[in-house]
């Protein structure tokens, strides 16, 4: 026997209900193992199925919002999410969530309006109510990059969310991954998940993808890119700190970048975003910080902690490859470990600082862009462009000072942007769409998201309540019916 059959012995073996070995040597294997052993085919299985009007897939920033729209309006609705907790990148990427408002304090022509309300606000309503917010605190230095700071309990959000799912009668499949799909022709009919029970199938007749890698779309055969054009973070919260400390020294040092102030454990006017700008730091903290991607904006809920700083990562092949990004997270851990040095040897205030919290995995900003029927320029986007099917309305960009929206104004999300390409009954909400770099800058942020997310659960449910697919939805109806929730469409 050759060492390589015996190899193929031994995987077989593990395999169970091994009879005999002729067959490993006889061309096609007839359990499944193709002629050179490196494909194993696995067996037809009886999967159990569970029915619903809509299926939400991925219960992030989008996916939360998305379910709970789609269960208020009616549908019977399942979320599937691949963690134990809902909220995704807002409890695990961002520094503060970009943004209920216009951009009205770098435009001193303009006045302040909230833009955003509907679930999103809720939300946040509810995390102020517990004490997870700051609150919308106004940004005293560094508006012109945005108007306010809303920063949330990470923790909380999680509760929060999941509170808010359970209040409007989501199924929640956590610790669940969508896997794949059941197509009838171009409609997905039903989404395999995977997971300790096993694995099922959900059936739907109208589905939201709020992956951010955009799985669900890729299953069911759209059309995307993979841009690769952005770096990967784990951002963590450090305690121990004294972020006043901080500030004293950058005061000191006439060094105040952005500043702003709200709750703050329970306290109002109290110091929660900070950050410093041409601090005079020594070389060796610049040239760390700089290697291992670290960014210096800080914000806060509690004392004695800081949320989010961010260790950035341009991974070298591929955010869709396992062993690509797992050779990433050993990376941005090491990073993240140089990086509390950094702290504790060079920043006033943070000697003694500690990661109080880390992400679970990387986070990615641009992972799977999935073509939908309408792609968002930069120039709609900038311009301030509206259109007449919007499902709301965005004031906020990431680039500013340098790329703003005209006036401090607002753009609409046209329903178009939403619906995948090429699928019948399929939305995207999230990170997944935009192909420009540069609008995706603004379309990808929080509230955004969340805002998407509104739009779609509403969209989908609508459609499994009057039998139709995503182009089948009368315009007309979606728009009441978002106005009715709360969505805002003022300019
Ligand atoms: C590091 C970082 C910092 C950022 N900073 C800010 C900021 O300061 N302010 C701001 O406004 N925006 C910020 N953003 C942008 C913004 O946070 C994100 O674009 C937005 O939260 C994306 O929302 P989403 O719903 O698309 O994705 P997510 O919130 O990531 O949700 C996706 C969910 O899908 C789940 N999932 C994935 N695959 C599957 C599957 N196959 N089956 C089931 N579940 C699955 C995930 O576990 C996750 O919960 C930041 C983003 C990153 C990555």
């Amino acid at each position: 026997m050759k060492r390589r059959d015996f190899g193929k012995l031994g995987m077989l073996a593990g395999v169970g209900s091994i009879t005999g070995v002729s067959t490993v040597h006889a061309g096609k294997d007839s359990r499944g193992f193709s002629e050179d052993g490196k494909f194993y085919q696995e067996p037809t299985n009886k999967l159990p199925v569970r029915e619903f009007d809509v299926v939400v897939a991925g219960g992030g920033t989008a996916g939360v919002c998305a379910a709970i729209a789609a269960a208020r309006t009616g549908a019977k609705t399942a979320l599937i999410e691949t963690k134990g907790y809902t909220g995704g990148t807002i409890t695990e990427g961002g520094t503060a969530i970009h943004s209920f408002y216009n951009l009205w304090k770098a435009f001193p022509e303009v006045e302040k309006r909230q833009v955003v309300k509907g679930i999103p606000l809720e939300l946040i309503d509810r995390m102020i109510e517990i004490g997870g917010c700051t609150g919308h605190a106004e940004m005293e230095r560094g508006y012109d990059y945005d108007s306010v700071c809303t920063a949330l309990d990470t923790e909380l959000y999680k509760l929060i969310s999941m509170r808010m799912l359970a209040e409007a009668g989501v199924f929640m499949a956590l610790n669940t991954m969508a896997v794949g799909t059941v197509m009838d022709g171009k409609a997905i009919k039903g989404v395999i998940v995977e997971s300790k029970s096993g694995r099922e199938v959900f059936l739907g007749k109208s589905f939201v993808d709020s992956t951010a890698y955009g799985d669900l779309s890729a299953h069911a055969g759209a059309e995307f890119v993979v841009p690769n054009d952005y770096a990967c973070c784990n951002s963590i919260g450090l305690g121990n700190v004294d972020m006043d400390q901080y500030h004293a020294f950058l005061k000191q040092h006439d060094a105040v970048g952005q500043l702003a102030r709200g709750l703050r454990s329970g306290q109002g006017n109290q110091l929660v975003r900070l950050s410093g700008r041409n601090v005079n730091l020594p070389k060796e903290y610049l040239t760390e910080a700089q290697a291992i991607g670290m960014s210096g904006t800080l914000t806060t809920v509690h004392n004695n902690y800081i949320m989010f700083v961010k260790f950035n990562y341009k991974v070298p092949g591929s955010v869709l490859n396992r062993d690509d990004m797992s050779k990433a997270e050993l990376e941005v851990r090491e990073r993240q470990f140089r990086g509390i040095e950094l702290f504790r040897k060079f920043l006033p205030g943070c000697s003694e600082a500690f990661i109080a919290r880390t992400s679970p995995t990387l986070n990615i900003r641009r992972g799977r862009l999935i073509s939908c029927d309408y792609d968002i320029t930069h120039e709609d986007v900038i311009e301030a462009r509206h259109f007449w099917d919007e499902v709301f309305v965005y004031g906020f960009h990431d680039s500013a000072p340098r790329l703003q929206i005209k006036d401090g104004g607002t753009y609409g999300i046209p329903y178009r942007a939403l619906c995948v390409k090429g699928v019948e009954n399929l939305y995207v909400s999230g990170m997944m769409l935009t192909s420009d770099h540069r609008a995706h800058m603004s379309t990808r942020n929080t509230v955004s998201s969340m805002a998407q997310g509104q739009a779609t659960g509403t969209a989908a449910a609508l459609c499994a309540k009057s039998d139709v697919g995503s182009r089948g939805l009368k315009y007309h109806v979606l728009r009441e019916q978002l106005e009715r929730d709360g969505v805002y469409f003022e300019y």
